[in-house]
């Protein structure tokens, strides 16, 4: 059953062009590509990626309101983007589409059971674009395939955004996007390894999620099942067993606030040996702003979104 209104099916869309020579995927000086964290933690999630012909959030966890003012941060008006891809129903993922839902040229991505889960909790005049999961598709200069992931929602997803071409590099340059899963399955490795860019939930510190005070045991159980969140430990794990050559740089996001922090993952960070040219960045959950703050010799950065 699709959702019930404005609903079309995303494989039937959007044939484009693709621009070539764009600069170094890496290379923000030019800023022809870039992924930035407007913000990540518990409080919300809502992510920028910026190419040539498409302006995109992944997530709009923030009220519409705050999510205008970080765009302008980054010199962005609301009506500069394209589309929103929504992973999955929960409040800190989607509670920006009631104050956007009335852009008149946003298209929202989702599978269609989120689609008709967020139809029925907020409203139904949403323009939405239904796509399947594991179906690549096209939206102006990218490719996209949603894939599923365990987590207490209807039908969460993570992304893999295939970017324009640039620099004549044989293929195009890919992120992965991975949040809110209580566990690595078989087959995520597939999805995460052959991309350039891994952004990776690291939520909690098994440790300090179990002295908690501010939680009940059914909250600390549901986080740490296997439909809940990934903890540092999990996150850490995934990444070694699953260490691909072609990843270029790792940002840890959806650190809870209250059972994490940066600092623990640079220091279980400092226990493995990654190779120096990989570059790590921690969304910091607490910081306020949108500053870069390089923090490490092996490159890593904490990117310090607006988190409320
Ligand atoms: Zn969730
Ligand atoms: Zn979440």
């Amino acid at each position: 059953m699709r959702p019930s209104l404005n609903c079309t099916l995303a494989g039937a869309i959007i044939p484009q062009i693709y621009i070539a020579d764009l600069g170094d995927f890496f290379s923000f000086g030019v800023m022809a590509i870039s992924f930035e964290v407007l913000g990540s933690g518990s409080k919300g999630n809502c992510y920028l990626l910026r190419t040539p012909e498409s302006n995109i959030l992944i997530d709009v966890g923030f009220s519409g309101r705050t999510i205008v003012l970080l765009l302008e941060r980054h010199g962005l008006s609301i009506d500069d983007i394209h589309a929103i891809f929504i992973t999955h129903e929960h409040n800190d993922h989607c509670n920006g589409i009631r104050g956007l839902r009335k852009l008149k040229d946003v298209i929202f991505f989702a599978n269609e059971k989120t689609a008709e889960t967020i139809n029925a909790r907020m409203c139904k005049d949403i323009n939405w674009v239904a796509f399947e999961n594991e179906r690549t598709f096209r939206f102006r200069d990218l490719e996209v395939t949603a894939f599923s992931l365990p987590h207490d929602a209807v039908d969460p997803v993570g992304y893999v955004f295939s970017l324009p071409n640039c620099c004549g590099t044989p293929s195009r340059r890919k992120i992965c996007i991975i949040t809110d899963l209580g566990y690595a399955p078989h087959g995520l490795a597939q999805y995460a390894s052959g991309v350039d860019w891994l952004v990776i939930e690291a939520n909690h510190d098994l440790r300090l999620l179990e002295l908690d005070l501010k939680r009940p045991v059914y909250i600390k159980n549901r986080i740490r099942s296997k439909y809940g969140h990934l903890s540092n430990d999990a996150a850490l794990s995934f990444i070694s067993k699953n260490y691909s050559t072609r990843w270029k740089k790792i940002t840890f996001v959806h650190l809870s606030s209250d059972c994490n922090n940066p600092e623990i993952i640079r220091n279980m960070l400092r226990k493995y040996n990654f190779p120096k040219s990989l570059e790590f960045e921690i969304a910091d959950p607490l910081a306020n702003g949108c500053n870069r703050e390089a923090c490490d010799q092996n490159s890593m950065s904490i990117t310090a979104p607006t988190g409320a």
